[in-house]
């Protein structure tokens, strides 16, 4: 009689601590996009134009935007006065887009069409450009972009094995391109909560080159005012995000004036290296101490949420309140 009035007891005891904790719990959640954004934007420029770090860096640099360009290795052998092609970049600039904070990646070795080829011959496709590109500029790539966007599940298994991302989808701009057009593509992402993957070639000449120039120029001071909604990002950077978004779990527990929240991520730490924003609805109190791993995080304090960056592959996340 005792012992079965305990376990009603504990049983009785548990149920409580068990709806305390679901009640109190606050709806605490991963931002869909970096910094709590709608949307993501990245900007990918195929084939190692010059013009895209003469023209289209500087353009993308005055808004605080950066690019991914994608390179083949056959094209940017030699120094600027020896190339193959001289409308193309030399090692030496592509390695300057890279400094200057751009993604330069792999778009195949020669430029070969993968569906064409033997798994021998596109694994030198691949392999051999992420050697070149580290050789000259002294990053691994850690996405992929297929020559002609020509692709099966064969193909986009080899070429994603060890990075964050390859290019599945895009929506080319160029020569018929209009300022409303591209703004329309940027709105649906904004209202679909999507990223999309713009994919550009040549922009005053070489293939699909923009009629008036003026239309990207125009197009990336259009999506700065948006800059509340739209994170412009690398396509690894927001490759990493969304793979990473997708694959963490938190474990979230409510002690007093304190929320635990504890991310578990089961991904290669050495190559995801994004941070994730987490999204906490704000409280009328007036302060909250964010912490992780010892160290205090720096939140965003909006009228109706607080935003804050931490590592998912870290210790647990303490919010004081
Ligand atoms: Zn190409």
């Amino acid at each position: 009689m005792k012992r079965l009035s305990l376990i009603t007891l504990v049983s009785l005891l548990l149920t409580i601590l068990a709806t305390a904790s679901t009640k109190d719990t606050p709806d605490i959640r991963i931002a869909r996009f970096l910094d709590g954004k709608s949307a993501a934007i990245s900007y990918t420029y195929d084939d190692g134009y010059i013009e895209h770090l003469r023209c289209v860096a500087p353009e993308m640099e005055k808004n605080s935007f950066r690019g991914t360009f994608w390179v083949n290795g056959t094209t940017h052998e030699g120094n600027a006065n020896n190339q193959k092609d001289s409308s193309r970049l030399s090692w030496a600039q592509a390695k300057e887009l890279h400094l200057r904070g751009h993604e330069v990646s792999n778009h195949g070795w020669s430029h070969k069409n993968l569906k064409r080829i033997s798994n021998e011959e596109i694994k030198i496709e691949i392999e051999r450009n992420d050697s070149v590109i580290e050789a000259n500029i002294g990053i691994r790539p850690t996405t992929y972009c297929y020559a002609y966007n020509a692709k099966d599940a064969n193909i986009q298994a080899m070429a994603s094995k060890g990075r964050v991302g390859t290019r599945t989808k895009q929506k080319g701009f160029g020569r018929k391109a209009t300022r409303e057009g591209m703004l329309d593509w940027v709105h649906e992402q904004i209202e679909s909560g999507d990223w999309g993957v713009a994919m550009m070639h040549g922009i005053h000449y070489g293939y699909d080159a923009f009629t008036d120039v003026n239309v990207l120029w125009q197009h990336f001071t259009d999506v700065r005012y948006l800059s509340d909604l739209i994170w412009v990002g690398t396509f690894k950077d927001v490759a990493a995000y969304v793979t990473e978004r997708d694959s963490v779990h938190l474990t979230i527990r409510q002690k007093r004036n304190k929320t635990i929240i504890t991310p578990s991520l089961g991904l290669d730490s050495n190559l995801f290296t994004m941070p994730l924003t987490l999204e906490i609805p704000r409280s009328d109190k007036h302060s909250v101490t964010i912490k992780q791993d010892k160290k205090v995080l720096k939140p965003l304090i909006l009228s109706n949420r607080i935003l804050v960056n931490f590592n998912p592959f870290g210790g647990p996340v303490t919010i004081r309140y």
